[in-house]
């Protein structure tokens, strides 16, 4: 998504509950305040509606939070604010997130008809017993209804949420459940460590000793084999945690993914335009006090210098299969021929990538090579 290309992000923060180990902006407020939110998202757009020169959007996301919490009718007039001020292409992704605890199939056929050609389903297990552990509102069998009515639903692009490395699950729990997620022929992927943030319960429950991660080699080794699992099946791997059948690859997180600009619209958001980026209020009442006072709900803002850029977009391309530019300075490195002569990176013409070995530590390489970066920009 270079060029022209641009997205739209909306954030939906809306859950029945919080699950434990969540750092998303996210709430339970009542469904009396979910009107008011999709008022106040609207009427953002409308407030960048002079964005519409850069001409129709490549990409929407609704995310969050729960989307399919608002109802159809609610998610189809932010879309419909969308068109009438940014305007979206013919053959735009338009993706929305849904969760097992809320799908069904009329609601999945509701937002096919509002031109949703995408459905990332956050199941995380198909092991009842892991969606306990991960303090889960929906069952194995919910999570394999919500599968079956995406596709009853006509979704052709249904991407499948796992979580791997559950502390306390058994563990045959990952194998089974991604057996269980290919049964469903899913055309991506989402496969991610359980990491645990500070702040949340599940933070607290460590420190108190009562939730012990699982070591860092078990880890690996469930990713190794999910991996291995995956490409078997023909799934190409593009992104350390995101694996597609060819031709389905995330158009909208592989913009962020490779300097892709976009607009983030609701609670927290982010935003890339041009070289600023820019975020928005973090509490939900900050959110609507502000776009209710008609102004904005930005709550801050950056110019990303050069240097910036070129370490976000090092860290970003790491990340994926397509690599990042080599940067002259780092090629000199002793380290990082190092990482190199080990196995760990590979260099691809002008372009530098993880190895399949590189990839199971793709977070403490991309530090080491931030901090050889830093190195080189000072010298
Ligand atoms: S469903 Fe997703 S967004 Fe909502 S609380 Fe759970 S992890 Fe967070």
């Amino acid at each position: 998504m270079k060029g022209d290309n641009w997205g739209l992000y909306v954030h939906i923060p809306f859950c029945l509950q919080v699950c434990p180990y969540c750092s998303f902006a996210v709430t339970t407020v009542r469904p009396r305040l979910h009107e008011g939110y999709v008022r106040a998202v609207c009427a953002e757009i409308e407030m960048h509606r002079q964005l519409a020169t850069r001409g129709p959007l490549d990409t929407v996301y609704f995310g969050g939070g729960t989307p399919t919490l608002l109802l159809p009718e609610q998610l189809g007039r932010i879309l419909e604010s969308t068109r009438h001020c940014l305007g979206i292409k013919a053959d735009a992704e338009l993706t929305v997130e849904a969760n097992p605890e809320v799908a069904d199939t009329a609601q999945f056929s509701a937002l096919r008809e509002l031109g949703f050609n995408r459905l990332s389903l956050g199941v995380q297990s198909f092991a009842d017993q892991s969606l306990r552990l991960l303090g889960r509102q929906h069952c194995a069998a919910q999570a394999h209804a919500a599968c079956k009515a995406a596709r009853q639903a006509g979704f052709g692009n249904l991407s499948i949420d796992l979580i791997f490395a559950t502390p306390g699950a058994p563990a045959l729990d990952w194998g089974n459940s991604l057996e269980q997620a290919l049964e469903h022929r899913p055309e991506h992927l989402s496969t991610y460590g359980l990491t645990i943030e500070s702040g949340t319960p599940f933070a607290k429950q460590e420190r108190q000793g009562r939730l012990i991660p699982l070591p860092e080699d078990d880890q690996a080794q469930a990713y190794e084999w999910g991996t291995d699992r995956l490409e078997a099946a023909g799934f190409e791997h593009y992104e350390v945690s995101n694996f597609a059948r060819p031709g389905f690859r995330s158009r909208h997180n592989w913009g962020y993914w490779h300097g892709g600009q976009y607009l983030g619209v609701g609670q927290a958001a982010h935003s890339l335009l041009g070289c600023r980026r820019s975020w928005n209020q973090r509490l939900l009442k900050n959110y609507l006090g502000a776009v209710e006072a008609g102004l904005s709900p930005e709550a801050g803002a950056e110019e990303l210098d050069a240097a910036t850029a070129q370490e976000e977009a090092l860290w970003l391309g790491l990340r994926t299969s397509e690599g990042f530019a080599l940067h002259s300075g780092l090629a000199g490195r002793e380290r990082f021929r190092d990482l190199v002569a080990a196995g760990y990176l590979e260099l691809r013409g002008e372009r530098v990538g993880l190895t399949r070995r590189g990839f199971v530590l793709a977070d403490a390489i991309g530090v080491e090579l931030m901090d050889l970066l830093e190195g080189v920009e000072k010298a």
